[in-house]
């Protein structure tokens, strides 16, 4: 896929830099959205960041997509884009990776530990829960700082 990204995030309309697929990394395709994260930005482009989730959408040719804006984070969750604080860690099941359903953040659960509890995942732990489309088996990861 390519990139056609707007030089200004207030002018979608154009100038745009094109970007190719070595920009960038495709981390989510539904319908006419796409959401990806650049390794690297052309260097007209500095209105977001290296490794920030853009949304974008599908042009005509259904092989390039403009970037629109950054992406929120009911959007992340809605099109299942996983946070990692460390490295990317997908399991596997059936001899294939698995897929993500979602992500819990201690932010948002309690993290009192229980009694007696030798260690306990302490502030700025995920876990990452992932299904196998074969088996249904379903696994988790987690992951602190
Ligand atoms: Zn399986």
């Amino acid at each position: 896929m390519n990139a056609v990204i707007p030089i200004s995030p207030d002018d979608l309309g154009g100038p745009f830099v094109t970007a190719d697929a070595g920009y960038f990394e495709v981390l989510a395709v539904r319908e006419q959205v796409v959401l990806v994260e650049f390794h690297s930005r052309p260097i007209e482009i500095r209105w977001f960041d290296d490794f920030e989730l853009m949304y974008c959408q599908r042009q005509h040719d259904p092989e390039t997509f403009k970037v629109i804006r950054k992406a929120t984070e009911d959007e992340r969750k809605l099109y299942r884009v996983p946070l990692w604080i460390q490295g990317e860690e997908v399991p596997e099941c059936c001899g294939r990776p698995m897929f993500f359903v979602g992500q819990i953040d201690d932010d948002r659960i309690c993290t009192e530990p229980p009694e007696g509890a030798k260690l306990w995942w302490h502030d700025g732990a995920s876990f990452y829960i992932f299904t196998c489309s074969q088996c249904l088996e379903c696994k988790s990861v987690g992951q602190q700082f």
